[in-house]
């Protein structure tokens, strides 16, 4: 019998009651690897209660504390780092190089959870008015729900509970329905580095199991990382009732490519950011910008795209893995015969691409179209697979114009040899993650994941000093101590000295 993957509910891991179960499939053979739980209305509201009860307890563990479970965690996480790649590998579809990348930028963050205790320090001023010292806290706020999606099972988890539990709240998590069994391994790993077992509630489920998080009032803040339509209804949802939220969303990700560029390092940065992951990355390359004469190096780009085959996740040869599903093959597919319809010149078509021995997988070829307008389908949506769709210009400024013109705004990169383009560039577009010559600028957990525009909506972005403001609440505390010198009568207006 397939396997049933547990929840962890009040401190233990449990089959859930529910009579519906969604299969989680290897995308390269379409075997059933288990069955996540559709959750019951009655098991999201005990996990929810339950965290709310923990967090009584939990806001009162000293910070550095907090801070040790963290250390224990990410210390856990690198002794396991391989076991969990192969799991997430299995259920994604990932190359296992890849895989290990996805669980260990997600410790990283774990680790900068560690600093908490020097994160949520506040500050003090004395004497700020006549015998008056005010002091500020940084306080957890609550329970907090998580809601993630299938593309990266550990990082975007990693993201969220270990920094929200770190500032002394709870956290209710909805792994994605199509790799679950990631984010219940990272779970088990959160109890067995000694955390108090209901801290994390990890309840599963589609779309059925996550509106009732939005209105759940128990719940204080939600984080979101999906697609833009579901973004924007997590978002409109748990804002009407008054909930902070913050949800990162969808891209169309530009990198724009001058004339003095090293062509070999722009070849190899383009192959890399937009097929990686077989393009199912919010921050992939999926539009390139040839300024002038750089569109000279489009023949070696077609010919590197060329060599580019996707294979199983233990296959050492294989670049890239297969589509998560069979729908989002097909919507991949529907959007290359798009684009071909609609003019732009398809030089590489990987529609019909078959892996020896796994005739089942969700497999999409390097895909590479020129001759691209911004009016295309292929251009405007989000095709989140290892397609590139390449446009040229004549300026930079045309360049800038172009990215600023999107609605999105997740992530840019400039390749130039020139100081003063890249500054240029930085300077005016209007993305939040920049890169210069480096295609895929993910900042580094002491920064925080700044998606702009159309790819994100709340104000405090991910991981960092801005999620420990997304975390907590802060207190300001104004005292004064009566001597007897300092005595005054009554004051009945503002003061103002
Ligand atoms: P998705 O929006 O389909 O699903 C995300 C989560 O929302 C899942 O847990 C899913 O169960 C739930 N969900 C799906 N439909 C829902 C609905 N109608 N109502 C409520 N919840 C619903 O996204 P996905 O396909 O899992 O992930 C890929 C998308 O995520 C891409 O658009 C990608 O760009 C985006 N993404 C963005 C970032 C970022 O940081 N900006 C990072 C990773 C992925």
């Amino acid at each position: 019998m397939t396997r049933r993957l547990p929840q962890l509910i009040a401190g233990e891991f449990a089959p859930s009651a529910t009579e519906q179960w969604i299969p989680v499939t290897d995308p390269a053979t379409q075997e059933v690897l288990c069955e996540a739980p559709a959750a019951t209305e009655s098991e999201l509201a005990r996990a929810i209660s339950s965290a709310q009860l923990a967090f009584e307890s939990w806001r009162e563990v000293p910070v550095s504390e907090r801070a040790r479970l963290m250390m224990r965690y990410q210390a856990l996480l690198k002794e396991r780092h391989e076991e969990i790649a192969k799991v997430l590998a299995r259920e994604t579809g990932k190359t296992f190089d890849d895989a290990k990348g996805d669980v260990w930028r997600g410790i990283e963050v774990v680790e900068q959870a560690a600093n908490v205790p020097s994160l949520m320090m506040g500050e003090t001023a004395e004497n700020g008015a006549r015998n008056i010292d005010t002091h500020s806290w940084i306080q957890p706020i609550g329970v907090c729900a998580g809601i993630t999606p299938f593309n990266f099972p550990a990082m975007i988890p990693l993201w969220m509970f270990p920094l929200a539990i770190a500032c002394g709240n709870t956290f209710v998590l909805k792994p994605s329905e199509q790799d679950p069994m990631t984010p219940n391994l990272l779970a088990e790993l959160f109890l067995e580095a000694g955390a108090p077992p209901d801290l994390l509630q990890v309840v599963h489920g589609g779309k059925a199991q996550v509106d009732p998080r939005l209105v759940n009032p128990d719940i204080r803040a939600v984080s979101f990382v999906g697609s833009v339509a579901v973004g924007q209804h997590v978002y409109r949802t748990a804002t009407d009732h008054l909930k902070r939220a913050q949800c990162f969303a969808g891209a169309k990700n530009h990198m724009v490519v001058m004339p003095d560029a090293d062509p070999r390092q722009v070849v190899n940065a383009l192959v890399g950011s937009a097929c990686g992951a077989a393009g199912q990355r919010c921050m992939a390359i999926s539009v390139a910008v040839f300024v002038g004469s750089a569109r000279d190096c489009l023949e070696s780009l077609t010919a590197a795209f060329a060599e580019l085959r996707p294979g199983a996740w233990d296959d050492p040869e294989a670049a890239y893995g297969p589509q998560i599903s069979p729908q989002a093959k097909a919507r991949i597919l529907d959007l290359i015969a798009k684009g071909k319809a609609e003019g732009a010149t398809c030089r590489l078509d990987g529609s019909d691409c078959q892996v020896e021995g796994l005739p089942d997988g969700n497999w999409v070829g390097p895909t590479l179209f020129t001759d691209v307008t911004p009016e295309m389908s292929i251009y405007r949506e989000e095709i989140f697979g290892p397609v590139l769709c390449c446009v040229c210009v004549d300026t930079l400024d045309e360049a800038i114009a172009l990215v600023n013109a999107s609605p999105y705004g997740n992530g840019t990169s400039i390749f130039t040899a020139s100081g003063a383009a890249a500054r240029r560039y930085q300077h005016r577009v209007e993305v939040g993650q920049v890169g210069v010559n480096v295609p895929i600028p993910v900042p580094l957990p002491f920064f925080s994941f700044t998606g702009w525009k159309g790819s994100f909506y709340g104000d405090q972005h991910a991981y960092g000093k801005q999620a420990v403001r997304f975390y907590t609440e802060t207190k300001t505390v104004t005292s004064r101590w009566f001597d007897e010198e300092a005595m005054a009568g009554p004051n009945l207006s503002i003061q103002l000295k």
